[in-house]
């Protein structure tokens, strides 16, 4: 018998935080919880942003004023069911909108892309042992060069993810190799071309200072299928679940009743 498991790129990095909430999901054994207010404002940003990049390589440039429509109505009608606790949807659409216009002014005029949003086709991994894991996922950007922040690279390909948050700026961004790794495979195959610049993460940060840099993650693709010498996060994920034995991990970022849907009955934390 075959099993086959659908892995999101973006959510490796849960599951490498707390194998047994992030692979319960991904196998479907629990309910994702409903999103929170952060989260919200996060996807809010992401397609504001996606739309001001978007229109900007259409030849067709829109002000970072006009895109920021796209997070009011995001917030008036968000995609999924969301927990609000103390924020209100005006808070929410302020903070938003705050990194919104830092972006649009302070990263995206140093970067010239070459595709913003791209749905990509799934990737099946065989494991072994009857295990299939397809990798899917949908990418920010592909940019081809970068003049910003410190960083300066040309003449090239090479993704960029934006990540948004209250402590966006002070993660590190390791944290977001897996996630990066899925991208560039998935978008090499697609695009045709080899993806031979760093993966960057466009942090915008949602606390009052309204912080953005981009930071650079290097050997994203060795993270996750791994070298010679060490196993990857792909190859530990795939022991996993060919185990079907998972530990939790109280530590998690996500380790609480707002964000683990298994928070009620679990021993480890
Ligand atoms: S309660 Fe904590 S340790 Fe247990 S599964 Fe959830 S995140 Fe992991």
């Amino acid at each position: 018998v075959t099993q086959t498991v659908n892995i999101r790129a973006s959510s490796i990095a849960s599951i490498i935080d707390c194998p047994k909430r992030g692979l319960s999901l991904a196998l479907g054994l629990v309910k994702q919880l409903p999103s929170t207010a952060p989260a919200i404002i996060g996807s809010a940003c992401h397609e504001s942003t996606a739309a001001f990049d978007k229109a900007a390589i259409e030849g067709c440039p829109i002000t970072a004023d006009e895109a920021t429509q796209v997070i009011v109505d995001y917030i008036k009608h968000p995609k999924d069911e969301v927990y609000w606790g103390d924020t209100t949807t005006k808070e929410a659409e302020r903070r938003a909108i705050g990194v919104h216009t830092r972006y649009c002014m302070d990263i995206a005029p140093d970067i010239d892309y070459e595709q913003v949003e791209l749905t990509l086709d799934p990737m099946e991994i065989d494991c072994g042992d009857g295990l299939v894991i397809v990798l899917t996922g949908t990418l920010d950007r592909v940019y081809k060069e970068i003049r910003t922040y410190e960083l300066e690279y040309y003449d090239g390909h090479g993704i960029l993810d934006v990540k948004s948050g209250v402590r966006a700026c002070t993660q590190k961004p390791g944290k977001h190799k897996g996630q990066l790794g899925v991208y560039e495979l998935l978008a090499e195959r697609a695009l045709g071309v080899e993806m031979n610049l760093p993966g960057l993460i466009g942090r915008l940060q949602t606390s009052n200072q309204y912080e953005v840099d981009v930071v650079a993650v290097e050997n994203t693709k060795e993270a996750l299928i791994g070298n010679d010498e060490e196993t990857g996060l792909l190859g530990h994920i795939a022991r996993m679940l060919k185990s079907g034995d998972f530990y939790g991990n109280s530590s998690s970022w996500l380790c609480s009743e707002r964000y683990c849907p298994l928070y009620k009955g679990c021993i480890f934390r």
